[in-house]
């Protein structure tokens, strides 16, 4: 290979250490460090007076609305505390539309009058900062001349400390909206969908007389990834500028053996999730549970769930952690949906519950048929899923998870439930006004050996290739981007549930005090499944029967990424997330216009990034290949070797003919005007055509000058 000024760099760069912060020693144990690096209730009481540190627990806790008086000293309290974990600075840490999370740092250090350095951070630069806002994706909510925007302290998410190689940085939670207030992140909708749903589970409770209780929505986000070697993702542009691999032929071996799914895990490997889960524990993260996943080099990293709030957090920061601590190894973390074309892609599965104080709402219970609050509540998700359930498909729109969903790894595009033959059994109950003994049936499994403990089987088996499984206690949602952040679906999930929650106590208030309490809402819950029954579906969701049979449901299928869009701008959703106060159309309006321009910027960098990789890295070595290989052939010719001179003119032929239909593809890609929502699907596929050109070359072109790194190197070789 020629050694370029450029390749000499890059030689250089991959040989570079990136240095680490050790964090201060709190013990060896998780159980010591645990929650170190987070301003938590212990943190909070030792740094606080009494009066305040109460005030303070009390909004973290029970969402009382923070006295402001006390802002001065809990920013007093937790400069303190920062300054004892080696922060030097602060920064609001929010979620603008970017999908991914923004900060701006600014120092403790300040000048007294006698210009002496002094530590300084105040009540008002704990509440509210203001970041010029006309760099963020507003949906045309902002102007740049009206470019202010807020953001503002969330207290119900703990501050943190956030290392760097050079010292720390109080991180504190905040929400972000512009001069006029309108919503321009994902946390306040977010955080008032939480507040709507906590109060409609409390009317709901109260209509069955339940005695008041602390209302939590609990997510637990399960997280995928792959892992490749640094070194071949620096001598690969399209991973560095587009998070996947735009070319790449699939190697001979991939995931068809099964063999990597809950395999051993490699040392190297083993390692890095070792110091990921040791910072996200001093973050008081609670990473749970890490294995291999399907795919080669993939990975996944689940918490124990967590407010629903809260884990949105966590969940953002463990992608920022994964991603630190892999270049820290010499390793790169892709989140990216589908970096590798062939094998499987990532998701992030959302496991969505509700307790009531200490009780799971959709735990069903010894006696499903006859815990009439588990059926109510889970009606009324049904119906939910049925009304909205195209917009809960809008929230995983990403032109990379465009690759992922319907492609035989991860749900299709219609939305459905999955409930298991029991608990479907029990509904129809219901609907037919039949009462029944719920027949529990674990069986006892027999293994056949002596001394293995007795197994009694679950009470439903799982269902992988459903979109919202109703997994024993919670559902599970799975057709996320393990990109994504988990606040869009469980936003528009909790609306959903709570005007579904809102109508059934409606209803159930009309004969709260009747007699024949339990009949009349066996009634009520009987009629509304007989409505928004066609939502569940218990078989495999990747055949074409069930979009044959989701049709004949007229359960939509929006199939592309910009038809999965409109459901932001339809009047029945528009008006829902306005009624709960939530959104504004406008502001619903503004989400679909980022999104598309997303989405098609998206497409476009993908396109332009295949041009110039195609044009100047890979045509170039098939044309000197092919010049190669036509000069031999004359040679040959002229001396009048027997032998050799077909195999030169067939390979020669082979590479033209790729060389040709690359050229004739990369001319039009160049020549394309500009992408927009009528013709972004000829874009993609003309990168589609260059893309098989390129991994037909990769076969033919002599290994030793392919310039860049090939699949069998990349998803084996960590
Ligand atoms: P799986 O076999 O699908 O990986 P797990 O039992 O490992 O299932 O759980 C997956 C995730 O679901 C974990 O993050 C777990 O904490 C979370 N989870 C369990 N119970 C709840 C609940 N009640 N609410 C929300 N998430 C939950
Ligand atoms: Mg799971």
């Amino acid at each position: 290979m020629t050694t370029t000024n450029r390749a000499t760099a890059l030689e250089a760069i991959s040989k570079r250490i990136v240095p680490t912060n050790d964090a201060p020693h709190d013990g060896d144990a998780p159980i010591d460090y645990y929650g170190k690096d987070v301003f938590n209730a212990s943190a909070i009481r030792k740094y606080l007076s009494r009066g305040a540190a109460e005030k303070l627990l009390a909004t973290i806790q029970d969402g009382a609305k923070l006295d402001p008086s006390v802002a001065g000293d809990v920013a007093h309290a937790m400069k303190d505390w920062a300054i004892s974990r080696g922060a030097t600075h602060f920064t609001h840490w929010f979620q603008p539309m970017t999908g991914s999370t923004a900060e701006k740092h600014d120092s403790f250090l300040d000048l007294n009058d006698q210009g002496e350095a002094i530590m300084t951070f105040s009540g008002h630069n704990l509440v509210k900062s203001e970041p010029d806002a006309s760099s963020f994706p507003s949906g045309g909510l902002r102007c740049t001349f009206e470019a202010r925007g807020y953001t503002a302290w969330d207290p119900t998410s703990p501050a943190f400390v956030k290392r760097n190689p050079h010292g720390a940085t109080l991180c504190i939670p905040s929400i972000f909206c512009s001069y006029t207030g309108q919503i321009l992140d994902k946390k306040i909708p977010l955080l008032r969908s939480i507040q709507v749903l906590k109060q409609s589970v409390a009317r709901f409770m109260l209509a069955f007389n339940a005695a008041p209780e602390h209302v939590t929505i609990t997510l637990g986000a399960e997280q995928e990834y792959f892992l490749i070697d640094r070194e071949f993702y620096l001598r690969r542009p399209d991973l560095i500028q587009t998070g996947r691999t735009l070319f790449g032929s699939p190697p001979a071996k991939h995931q068809q053996l099964e063999d990597h799914y809950f395999g051993a895990i490699k040392p190297r490997v083993i390692n890095f999730m070792a110091e990921v889960e040791e910072e996200l524990w001093r973050l008081g993260v609670p990473a749970k549970t890490r294995h291999n996943e399907v795919a080669p080099a993939q990975f996944e990293l689940a918490p124990t769930f967590e407010e629903l709030n809260l884990a949105v957090d966590h969940n953002m920061l463990t992608m920022e952690i994964l991603k630190r601590v892999a270049e820290r190894n010499g390793l790169v973390c892709l989140l990216h949906e589908k970096p590798f074309a062939g094998v499987n892609g990532s998701g992030k599965h959302n496991n969505w519950s509700v307790a009531y104080g200490a009780q799971n709402l959709l735990d069903p219970g010894p006696d499903p048929r006859h815990n009439l609050v588990f059926l109510a509540f889970l009606t009324a998700i049904i119906r939910a899923v049925d009304m909205h359930g195209d917009l809960l498909r809008t929230t995983t729109v990403t032109a990379g998870n465009d690759h992922r969903l319907g492609a035989n790894e991860a749900p299709p595009a219609v939305v459905s439930m999955y409930l298991g033959e029991r608990l479907s059994e029990t509904l129809e109950q219901i609907e037919q006004g039949v009462n029944e003994e719920y027949r529990a049936n674990p069986k006892q499994l027999f293994v056949g050996l002596q001394t293995a403990p007795s197994i009694t089987s679950d009470d439903s088996d799982r269902n992988r290739t459903s979109p919202l499984a109703f997994t024993g206690n919670k559902f599970e949602f799975r057709m996320c981007g393990s990109s994504q952040s988990c606040a869009g679906f469980n936003m528009f999930l909790n609306v959903a549930v709570a005007e579904s929650l809102d109508f059934l106590s409606t209803q159930i208030d009309r004969f709260k005090d009747s007699e024949t309490f339990d009949a009349d809402l066996e009634k009520l819950l009987g009629k509304i499944l007989a409505r928004h029954k066609r939502i569940v579906y218990n078989g495999n969701n990747y055949t074409s029967s069930w979009l044959e049979e989701a049709a004949r449901r007229g359960l939509p299928n929006l199939a592309t990424a910009l038809d999965a869009l409109e459901p932001l701008r339809s009047k029945a959703n528009q008006k829902l997330m306005k009624d709960y106060d939530v959104f504004t159309e406008e502001e619903m309006e503004s989400r679909y216009e980022i999104f598309v321009e997303e989405y098609l910027r998206k497409i476009q960098i993908e396109g332009e990034v295949a041009l110039d990789v195609a044009s100047n890295l890979i045509l170039p070595v098939a044309l000197e290949e092919y010049g190669e290989l036509v000069k031999a052939l004359k040679s040959a010719q002229e001396i009048g070797l027997e032998c050799g001179q077909s195999s030169l003119r067939e390979t020669a032929n082979a590479i033209g003919k790729r060389a040709d239909e690359l050229q004739h593809n990369l001319k039009a890609l160049a020549e394309f005007k500009e992408i927009t929502p009528e013709n972004y699907q000829e874009y993609i596929n003309i990168t589609k055509r260059i893309r098989e050109a390129v991994d037909s070359l990769e076969t033919l072109v002599d290994d030793r000058k392919w310039p860049l790194p090939k699949y069998r190197e990349m998803l084996f070789i960590y």
